[in-house]
């Protein structure tokens, strides 16, 4: 008997696929080692137009990462904290149009989740949540919406109840 299933997957399996992959992008994007082949991640992104939106996601979020020695710069680095402390507390951001500070805060929540990733990826896969933060440099503020967008995009899994974030690793 052929195994017809191969040929057609269950959406099941396909999402299954696609976690797989989602790990490979992330890795990738942030320049680590990837548990597959490079073959292999850009053969499924040629037939997968949902992870070559989550590659794409990934990029621009880390445009700015890219250029690590800029970002390194304490002037900038406050620069972007403070400015995302003051949209969290409802304060008008001078003559910054509400663009600049989207792309702004996209930035500063884009760096700080590939700090979070870094260290899950080096000192985890899972860690309490107060260890993580004390291992980076990021404000309150930006720690818990970089967390918060890691957590979304499933990346990581925080167990809201014993505070400990880990990798997401397909299952
Ligand atoms: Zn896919």
């Amino acid at each position: 008997m052929r195994k017809e299933q191969n040929k057609c997957p269950s959406k099941r399996d396909a999402v299954h696929t696609c976690k797989k992959y989602g790990i490979a992008i992330t890795d990738y994007v942030l320049g680590e080692e990837m548990d597959i082949s490079r073959e292999d991640l850009f053969n499924h992104l040629a037939t997968c137009e949902k992870c070559r939106k989550d590659l794409d996601n990934w990029r621009e979020n880390y445009a700015a990462l890219r250029n690590e020695a800029y970002l390194r710069r304490p002037d900038v680095r406050e620069k972007y904290q403070q400015m995302l402390q003051s949209i969290k507390k409802g304060e008008t951001v001078m003559s910054q149009s509400p663009e600049v500070v989207k792309k702004e805060m996209v930035r500063v929540v884009g760096t700080g989740a590939g700090e979070i990733y870094k260290c899950l990826k080096a000192d985890g896969p899972a860690m309490f949540i107060p260890q993580i933060k004390a291992k980076v440099t990021l404000t309150d503020a930006v720690f818990h919406q970089s967390l918060g967008w890691l957590e979304r995009e499933d990346k990581v899994i925080v167990d809201h109840k014993t505070e400990i974030a880990s990798l997401y690793r397909g299952g």
